[in-house]
């Protein structure tokens, strides 16, 4: 959806007078709390807790898949169930036993049931993920409807798997010589486990993987010029948050100590994917949220509903159905954020400052650098590239070069083809035929992340910003493919030291583009023109070069444009290759050193910025009525 839209809660920042404790402060206080009372709280309330906990785990990975990733899934029950089969099979029957010779220690068969459990998902998770994550628009979520209902009904047709009926008699969890057979004792390694999860991806979603994680609603396109792996992001998502349901299932299985396939059917796929209504911006504790209401909600209602109409139906079914209703109508972004509104009076959001200094200091990492090329050494090379889009030539038999330590600008009028080339030879799409070169390279077929690894940054001409994040965050993405830490460093934070260079390199750039000040707001909130900024300084923190930039001097005032002007000129001086396609002419004709000019998709001058004014057919074709934008618009 609109992802410069800016519903920050962490940027709706309270009034400093009245913030009495730091969101980190408040979650182990409840944590806390929740330890000390849990000895004493009734049977039935810890029952509910740790139920709770079970589905807040499945939730929590559905808030990264749907809320942060932008894939629903409605069939995440079916994990679960795949989860708790697996150990209820291990544990349970004969056939397995015999496996393994009857040597296993009973206490370690549930351990042989995760590994089992994990192993099965894992597999299943990445061939499903791989074929249908590839699906566009409402055939996923149908996708997911479909192996949700086929995964259930198999659990439910396999003889060895008891049927309909299930697999009884699954022992209990034994840690350290202690049965965990109660609620009371099995909860805590719930709690336990769900805590550690919600922190792992925490940790994960504050890192270089997580920047790409949740560039991935909504900003594909802009995460592989990035040099992004998206489709594999996407797979690793959506295997992370089935082997979380996983897990769930394995301590489900070994809480009720039996396993029947009703509690992995499609309506409680649905009901989870509510839980996780935490969405919009994907809050993780919104996950601990919603399972807490749904379930407490469901026990209400079958409580209270019979008595109420007299006759006992499933009409908890209907009106469960018309809460979620109301909820989704009036609360869209989900629960968390209008509870994090209300909370914000005495909740201070941190300061990242104080945090970093709080950390201890990491040893220096060196991000990845790459030499600049000698000047006048050609970087990017366009031989007779043609585009047709049906029977329309966009672009016709166009070549072009560009050369390090010059700026290149590209004009015509609207509709010439400008924007068709820019993704012609940034990868974004193929040309129809004829070459495009970088660094030396045919980069036919390739797709637009492998031209960032070769040294290309871009912009775009409508800015493609992470609007919630800081600018920081989103500078820092620019620089993805200098660092090399994976998910599982940034999980348990392995990562600090490589993250605290990044961040030091966004803010390097940042300050260098002359928007120091608003290195921590989020993006949405600065004007048009300081966007197309953040947007160079998030190429350049990539180190590029060749620099694209289409329309960079849109919506900026007569001062930052002169500013844009000196930086521009200071790269080319560094020995950047620059191509620019931009409308103030103005601004082309003091900058440029050399200008191509497109027609209905064709070049018809090319030359320095004296040539190309004095030149007829340009004259011809910008005053000849098509546009006037060559008069020169001195805004
Ligand atoms: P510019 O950026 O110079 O204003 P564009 O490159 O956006 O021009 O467009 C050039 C021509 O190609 C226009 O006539 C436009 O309608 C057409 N065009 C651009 N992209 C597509 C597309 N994906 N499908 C069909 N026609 C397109
Ligand atoms: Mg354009």
């Amino acid at each position: 959806m609109n992802n410069t839209s800016s519903s920050n809660t962490a940027a709706s920042a309270a009034p400093a007078g009245r913030a009495l404790i730091t969101p980190r402060q408040l979650t182990l206080a409840l944590v806390a709390a929740l330890a000390l009372a849990w000895g004493f709280l009734p049977e039935f309330t810890v029952s509910v807790l740790s139920n709770i906990g079970l589905y807040a785990l499945v939730a929590a990975g559905l808030v990264m898949l749907t809320g942060v990733g932008g894939m629903t899934s409605f069939g995440q029950a079916a994990f679960v169930g795949m989860g708790a089969y697996a150990t209820a099979w291990i544990c349970t029957s004969p056939t397995a036993a015999a496996w393994m010779g009857g040597a296993v220690n009973p206490a370690l068969l549930p351990w042989a049931g995760l590994l089992l459990g994990l192993v099965f998902t894992f597999a299943l998770a990445w061939a499903l993920g791989a074929v249908t994550l590839k699906l566009q628009g409402h055939y996923l979520p149908l996708c997911t409807i479909a192996w949700g209902l086929s995964l259930y009904y198999l659990l439910g047709n396999m003889d060895f798997l008891g049927g309909q009926t299930g697999i009884t008699g699954v022992p209990p969890l034994v840690v350290a010589g202690y049965s965990l057979a109660t609620p009371r004792a099995l909860g805590v390694v719930i709690w336990a486990v769900l805590l550690l999860a919600l922190w792992a991806m925490h940790n994960l979603l504050d890192s270089r993987e997580g920047r790409a994680i949740r560039a991935l609603k909504g900003g594909r396109l802009m995460a592989e010029s990035m040099g992004v792996d998206t489709a594999r992001h996407r797979v690793k998502l959506f295997v992370l948050a089935a082997l979380l349901a996983a897990v769930s299932g394995w301590l489900y299985a070994h809480l009720q100590r039996f396993v029947n396939p009703t509690p992995f059917n499609l309506s409680i796929g649905i009901e989870l994917l509510f839980m996780a209504v935490g969405r919009g911006a994907g809050h993780l504790w919104g996950a601990v949220l919603g399972a807490a209401l749904i379930t407490l909600l469901k026990e209400k209602l079958q409580d209270v509903l019979p008595s109420l109409l007299g006759s006992s139906g499933n009409f908890e079914v209907i009106v469960f159905g018309l809460l979620m209703l109301f909820v989704l109508q009036r609360f869209a972004d989900g629960l968390w954020p209008t509870l994090a509104r209300i909370a914000g009076r005495w909740v201070r959001p941190h300061a990242a400052a104080a945090t970093d200094a709080a950390r201890p200091a990491a040893p220096p990492v060196q991000l990845a650098h790459r030499d600049l090329p000698a000047r006048g050494e050609v970087l990017l090379q366009a031989t007779k590239v043609s585009k047709r889009f049906g029977g329309l030539v966009a672009n016709n038999d166009i070549s072009m070069t560009l050369k390090a330590g010059e700026i290149h600008a590209l004009i015509g009028p609207n509709g010439a083809g400008k924007s068709t080339f820019f993704n012609m030879v940034s990868g974004v799409d193929d040309p129809s035929s004829g070459e495009v070169r970088l660094a030396g390279q045919p980069m036919t077929a390739k797709p637009s992340r492998v031209f960032a690894a070769l040294g290309l940054g871009r912009t775009f001409q409508h800015v493609r910003l992470l609007g919630a994040r800081s600018v920081a965050e989103n500078v820092a993405l620019g620089a993805h493919l200098r660092a090399r830490r994976g998910w599982l460093a940034a999980m348990l934070r392995l990562d600090r030291a490589e993250e605290a260079a990044l961040m030091a390199e966004a803010r390097r750039q940042i300050e260098r583009c002359g928007l120091g000040a608003h290195a921590d707001t989020p993006a949405a909130s600065l004007s048009l023109g300081q966007q197309r900024v953040v947007e160079i300084a998030r190429a350049l923190a990539g180190q590029p070069s060749v620099l694209l930039l289409d329309e960079p001097a849109a919506g900026l005032r007569h001062l930052e444009k002169r500013a844009l002007s000196v930086l521009l000129s200071q790269l080319r001086a560094e020995g950047l290759g620059i191509l620019v396609v931009e409308h103030d002419m103005e601004f082309v004709m003091n900058l440029a050193d050399r200008i191509t000019v497109l027609e209905f998709g064709t070049v018809i001058a090319t030359g320095t910025p004296a040539e190309v004014q004095a030149n007829p057919r340009v004259l011809e074709a910008y005053l000849g009525g098509a546009d006037d934008e060559l008069l020169g618009d001195a805004r």
